[in-house]
Parts: C-alpha cells; sequence; structure tokens
C-alpha cells in the first residue's frame, strides 16, 4: 500500500543500508495480533516468520502483556539485584531443562541477544577447560559479535572482520542434500572429521575449549542432521573432557514441538543457549542454561549491565506458562506434520523442491534447479509472491534457496490452511 511504500522509502533513506529486508516488498507493520500483523494500509498478513521464530507465543500476546504492563509499572531494571520476575524465570527454566540438565541446571543471563548469550557460552567453555580452541560446524550461524562471527560457518558475514578468534575449526554439518552423501556417511564423515580435530597429534587444535552446534541448524537451512551425528558429538565431548554446547537460540523454546530440538535426539548438552522467543513477545533477553558442575565462576567473572530486564524476564515467565497452559507443543508437532505434508503434496508434482526438512514449526523447503543446483531466485520469487498475496515467510541457507517457515506456535489450523493454499500458488506460478 501508499503508506507502507512511503515509510519504506524513508526507511532506505535515513536507515542504515544494512538493514535486512527483502528488495522491492513495500510491507511496513503497524499492528501484530497472534499470527498475524496489519500495514498501515490496513493490509492484513499471515506471519509465518515471526521476527525469524521470536513470537512463539503470538504478536502482542495478551496474557503475556497483562504481566509486562503491571511489570513496567513497578520495575523494570536491576542489573543482578534479586527480583522474584527472575528467580520465577529461573525456576521455569529448570523446570523445562532436558532431561539431563534438569535439576542438575544453572543459569546466566546473557544479555538482551542471542550474541551474547553465545559469548557466555564460549567464555564457560575456555574458563572451565583452560583450553582456547574451539569446534563448530560449518553452515552454523551463531551471531554478530566478534565471538559469535568466529564460530559461525559462512564466509560472507566475516571475511571482513577478520582477525577473529584464531583457534576455531569448522567441521562438516551432516546434510545428506548439501553433501550428496547417504545419512549414516555423512553422519560418520562428520563424526570423523570431529574425532581428528580433537585427537589426531598432527592436525587440529592444541587445545580444544569446546564445541558449539545447533542440534538443527536455523540459518544454515532448517537442517535437521540424520541419528548418530549429535550422540556422536556428545561421545566425543566427553571422551575429550570438553563441553559440549548447543546452541537452541532459534530451535530451542517450543519451537520443534519439544522445548529443546536436543529432545528430539534424546542428547543432553553440558551448555545451551536461548534468546529470541525467550523474551515473551520480543522483549530482548538470553541466557545460558548449564551443568552445575560447570559452575565455577568467581562473583563477577561474568557480568553486565543489561542481565536486569525485569519487564524481558517476566514476560519470559508468562510465554512459558502459555505455552503449557494451551499444549502449545503438541500443537507445534501436529500442524508442523500437516504443513510438511502439504509441502509433499506440492513436491508430488514439482521437482523444483528438493528436500522438505525441520520438525514441530520448525520447518525449510529447498529448492532447486533442473540441474540440481540451489535455487535461491526462485525462492526470491515465491517470497515476494507470497508477500503480495498476504503471506509472511523467509528465506534461510548458505545458498538462500531454503523456503524458511517459523510461524508463531498458536498459528491456528485455519491461519495455516490459508498460508499454504497461498503458498502452493506461489510456487505453482514461480516454480513451474
Ligand atoms: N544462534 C542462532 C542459532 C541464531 O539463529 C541466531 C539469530 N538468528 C543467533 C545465534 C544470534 O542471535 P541474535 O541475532 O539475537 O544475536
Amino acid at each position: 500500500g501508499p503508506r507502507s511504500r512511503e515509510l519504506l522509502e524513508t526507511q532506505r533513506q535515513i536507515d542504515s543500508s544494512a538493514v535486512a529486508y527483502p528488495e522491492d516488498i513495500p510491507v511496513a507493520f503497524e499492528e501484530g495480533k497472534g499470527a498475524t500483523v496489519r500495514d498501515p494500509d490496513g493490509n492484513t498478513y499471515i506471519d509465518l516468520f515471526a521476527g525469524i521464530g521470536v513470537l512463539n507465543v503470538g504478536h502482542s500476546n495478551p496474557y503475556v502483556l497483562e504481566a509486562v504492563h503491571e511489570q513496567a509499572d513497578k520495575l523494570v531494571h536491576t542489573i543482578d539485584f534479586p527480583t522474584e520476575a527472575r528467580l520465577d524465570l529461573i525456576e521455569r527454566l529448570n523446570e523445562i531443562a532436558p532431561p539431563g540438565l534438569k535439576d542438575q541446571n544453572r543459569f546466566v543471563f546473557g544479555g538482551p541477544t542471542g550474541s551474547d548469550a553465545i559469548e557466555a557460552a564460549i567464555k564457560l567453555a575456555k574458563y572451565n577447560s583452560g583450553g582456547d580452541g574451539l569446534i563448530a560446524f560449518r553452515g552454523a550461524y551463531h551471531g554478530t559479535s566478534s565471538g559469535a562471527m568466529s564460530i559461525t560457518g559462512n564466509k560472507k558475514l566475516k571475511s571482513n572482520y577478520t582477525p577473529l578468534l584464531a583457534d576455531v575449526v569448522h567441521a562438516p554439518y551432516p546434510s545428506p542434500t548439501q553433501q550428496g552423501k547417504p545419512p549414516q556417511e555423512a553422519v560418520d564423515h562428520a563424526l570423523e572429521e570431529v574425532k581428528a580435530i580433537l585427537e589426531d597429534p598432527y592436525g587440529g587444535l592444541a587445545n580444544p575449549a569446546g564445541m558449539i552446534v545447533e542440534p538443527i541448524q536455523g540459518e544454515g537451512g532448517i537442517v535437521t542432521p540424520p541419528e548418530g551425528f549429535l550422540q556422536g558429538l556428545r561421545d566425543l565431548a566427553t571422551d575429550n573432557d570438553i563441553p559440549l554446547v548447543f546452541d537452541e537460540i532459534q530451535s530451542g523454546f517450543g519451537r520443534t514441538g519439544e522445548w529443546w530440538a536436543s529432545e528430539w535426539y534424546d542428547v543432553t548438552p553440558d551448555a545451551m543457549t536461548t534468546a529470541k522467543a525467550l523474551g515473551g513477545v520480543g522483549f530482548p533477553l538470553s541466557g545460558l542454561m548449564y551443568h552445575e558442575d560447570l559452575d565455577t565462576w568467581g562473583s563477577g567473572d561474568h557480568a553486565g549491565t543489561y542481565r536486569g530486564h525485569v519487564v524481558a524476564m517476566r514476560a519470559g515467565v508468562r510465554a512459558i506458562e502459555y505455552i503449557q497452559d494451551h499444549d502449545l507443543l503438541a500443537h507445534a508437532r501436529q500442524l508442523g506434520e500437516e504443513i510438511r505434508s502439504r509441502f509433499a503434496e506440492i513436491a508430488d508434482s514439482n521437482d523444483a523442491i528438493a528436500e522438505i526438512r525441520g520438525k514441530g514449526l520448525f520447518i525449510g523447503v529447498e529448492f532447486t534447479d533442473e540441474n540440481g543446483q540451489p535455487d535461491d531466485e526462485t525462492v526470491d520469487a515465491i517470497q515476494t509472491d507470497c508477500f503480495e498475496h498476504g503471506v509472511l515467510v523467509w528465506k534461510a541457507g548458505p545458498h538462500g534457496n531454503v523456503l524458511r517457515l517459523v510461524p508463531p506456535l498458536v498459528l491456528t489450523e485455519e491461519l495455516a490452511d490459508t498460508a499454504m493454499t497461498i503458498i502452493a500458488d506461489a510456487i505453482d506460478r514461480q516454480a513451474a
């Protein structure tokens, strides 16, 4: 609409050229409710993007906002002084911690962003192991700060900012489609590489500090590793006495239909990052859950100003309650399956779809051209077409050729059905 166009034009003039906004899609936001947003021209969109998987309980969830208003009227910031909200949130996180961490869990607030939690994870690993080398994975995304960029497995995002952390080695992440290998072979290959990095006396890391991995890669293209990979990493971390850290910033907090993606694989990390949906309705808040054996820091060893956002903490507590009270994990599992089977139906008659991936409402659909090469142009065109017809979808993958759906977990069957009809039509038009 005209008002959206105007705002976008102004943004282009005064905002940074670095804003991540798809070219040529004039949609501004004015109001969000549940899984929909309205632009200033009065058009409504079904939001399957949700601020990159942040709004798990929906835009402006009223149950969360009620507590937000109450808390904001009373107290907003304390740094590390105790508050009810802080302790409530840590206790709730302990309740929903994966089996191997439950009852032995500690939580340290990272700060506002996921990148902060990643920095905390790197520090925790180094502090406890005494090492300095980190194992990360190709295609991984961990954030924008220097440590997080160092372990991100995407050259384009970091090549202009070197030197970064020196001793980081990237191992392959087993993605059968990307590597053209059968799943078991992809897993064996990745684990052999990790083992060599850790144990080969003629290569690899001199002083390993830890291993950081997304249990399901997000920016990398919603890549669900085959069975055996995460367990293999678990065993190698234990054998080499270094912490295994899962980055659950995008995959966690109910996204996959379990609280944490690691639960799909029955593998427990020593530490795991959380952010994005943790702040309830989009308040910036992140942290690191870790096994109490790693709680060796002295007072003040890991500190920072924005560790006391009481409103965000209160929002996080309410978001956990809301997900529990409305059985949204089961809903996410079921609706995710339905959406994936709709894509499977589309793929039956459309060769452009190479693979449909994900768990729960963490969904990726990979597109390739007639030569089997990544086809980002088609995904761009599908995204624009969807926007024009009232559905917000996003992209992922190192080649941008994965259509990414990370909708609010409150997305209804009815809205999902409408959205899928629009997406199917867009694919028909753009990937004929
Ligand atoms: N880790 C993962 C897995 C992520 O998806 C992201 C954000 N997309 C981050 C870390 C960084 O979080 P933030 O953008 O809040 O710094």
